[in-house]
């Protein structure tokens, strides 16, 4: 057994120290969660319901345990920290109507009657990234456990504070032990097992294309399901018919909520090139009035990046001769921050093309509404991005064309738990949240029973 110390992005101190599970860890997990996953199968849906509304209470009483520990782990914003707190419980909430619900259907045929029932996968391994802890656990787990299954859950490595006190939440709300494991370790040995393991009938993975490939080849040899959300380069398109002061004074906050560290990021901003100087003009206040700080202070919009390795990768992306047009301000000193950054990169850079997960934004201009689709397009990712008009014949025309997820016409939202959410391309496989997610913890099993034609015959 091995361990890990886990640090506080904001002032580098060592917060604890976390054993990290082995294979033979893994595998005690998982067998203990098949066992508690066919007594959970078997409870009556309303029981289930119950249990999920009970864990989703717990959470609720402990929302700021939950932010502080999501701060010190994270560095997040203590703002950004309660919202993510109440979306676990709401997330829970939500699914807990699930098991009252997954009803299948009865399908006309000849002969007698024809069912489906959506089935339980068993076990589900769960793999989060760093960025978004508590919910992106969340997103898997709760649909989970409502659909039926047990879940073995492995945080990322630098921030599984939270996600080890949810475990235990799960506990004190009465789901039965082993229902819901969490198994700090490394990527390379609990993740892989995940994938190896062929009592895990599914891997929901949330991080990098290159690892998401990677467990989707490994999940293969075993034709397990996957659920991928990986990462994005999306576009914000602003065009010259619209509210150019709302689209310059929100941009930052599509791109730089939690430090750039954002699957959602619109980290390529396009600006029709009639507006482009202006937009600029009022971008630049914009960008400098980003207060980034202390996450513990309610003040903060946004605080250090998660650790070193990344504070160096996201560096290597603004180099001294780096097209800056602006920065904001970031505290010196102890802690891995990293000032707002703008950058007029071309469409070749590698700071236009690929994933920084920093706040830093590229802007290019475009010229109509071909071109910025074009732009929009012309990417391996596919997940999310915005779009700014007036105009809602374009604003539909653009919507359908640009190939990614999730999109938002004059805002910069994502995530909302009652409404789907993933990628295209190469930004993923499946959707997590809405009403259908349940669903996708399930199988489909069809049932037919001839009914005989009278009553004299085998009556
Ligand atoms: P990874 O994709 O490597 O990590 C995500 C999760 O997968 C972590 O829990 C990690 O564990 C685990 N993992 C690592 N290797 C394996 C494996 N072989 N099998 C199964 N699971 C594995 O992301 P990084 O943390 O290395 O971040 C790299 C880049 O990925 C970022 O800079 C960003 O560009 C992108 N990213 C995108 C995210 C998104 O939300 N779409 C989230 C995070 C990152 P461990 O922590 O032990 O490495």
């Amino acid at each position: 057994m091995t361990s890990c110390e886990v640090i506080n992005p904001a002032t580098e101190e060592v917060l604890r120290t976390v054993e990290f599970v082995d294979v033979e860890g893994v595998d005690d997990a998982v067998a203990r969660a098949a066992s508690a996953q066919r007594t959970w199968a078997r409870l009556a849906p309303a029981d289930r319901a119950a249990a999920l509304r009970s864990f989703a209470a717990v959470v609720d009483a402990h929302i700021d345990e939950l932010a502080a520990l999501e701060v010190a782990n994270s560095g997040h914003p203590i703002g950004n920290a309660e919202w993510e707190a109440g979306h676990v419980r709401d997330v829970l909430q939500y699914y807990a109507a699930a098991p009252e619900r997954l009803s299948g259907k009865q399908i006309p045929v000849a002969g007698g009657l024809d069912v489906t029932f959506n089935e339980p996968l068993g076990v589900v391994g769960v793999i989060t990234p760093w960025n978004f802890p508590m919910t992106i656990a969340a997103w898997g787990f709760a649909p989970a456990l409502a659909a039926g299954n047990a879940v073995v859950l492995k945080p990322a490595e630098w921030t599984p504070l939270t996600s080890v006190r949810l475990g235990e939440l799960a506990v004190e709300a009465g789901l039965p032990e082993g229902l819901l494991s969490v198994l700090p370790g490394r990527g390379s040995v609990v993740g892989e097992r995940f994938v190896t393991h062929p009592a895990v009938r599914k891997v929901v993975f949330t991080g990098s294309t290159a690892t998401g490939t990677r467990v989707m080849a490994g999940a293969a040899a075993q034709v397990k399901r996957v659920t991928l959300e990986l990462g994005g380069k999306s576009a914000n398109i602003v065009f010259d018919d619209c509210d150019l002061e709302k689209a310059a004074a929100t941009a930052p906050y599509g791109v730089f909520d939690n430090a750039g560290q954002d699957c959602c990021a619109r980290s390529r901003i396009l600006v029709q090139r009639n507006v482009y100087d202006r937009f600029m003009e009022l971008l630049e206040p914009a960008v400098k009035g980003v207060v980034v700080g202390d996450p513990a202070s309610r003040d903060t919009e946004m605080g250090p990046l998660v650790s070193k390795a990344h504070w160096e990768k996201v560096s290597s992306f603004v180099p001294d001769d780096a097209p800056v047009a602006f920065r904001g301000e970031a505290p010196a000193g102890r802690g891995y921050w990293f000032a707002p950054t703008v950058l007029t990169a071309q469409r070749a850079d590698r700071a236009f093309t690929e994933e920084i997960f920093g706040p830093v934004v590229t802007v290019l201009p475009f010229d109509d509404e071909a071109d910025a689709i074009a732009i929009a397009n012309d990417t391996a990712y596919g997940l999310s991005g915005s779009i700014w008009t007036d105009n809602l014949s374009r604003a539909l025309r653009v919507s359908r064309a640009v190939e990614a997820g999730n999109l938002s016409v004059n805002s910069h939202s994502s995530v909302r738990y009652t409404t789907p959410f993933g990628g295209f391309k190469q930004s993923g496989l499946g959707r997590e949240l809405g009403p259908d997610a349940p669903l996708s913890f399930t199988e489909t099993k069809n049932v037919f029973i001839a009914v005989a034609e009278s009553i004299g015959e085998n009556s």
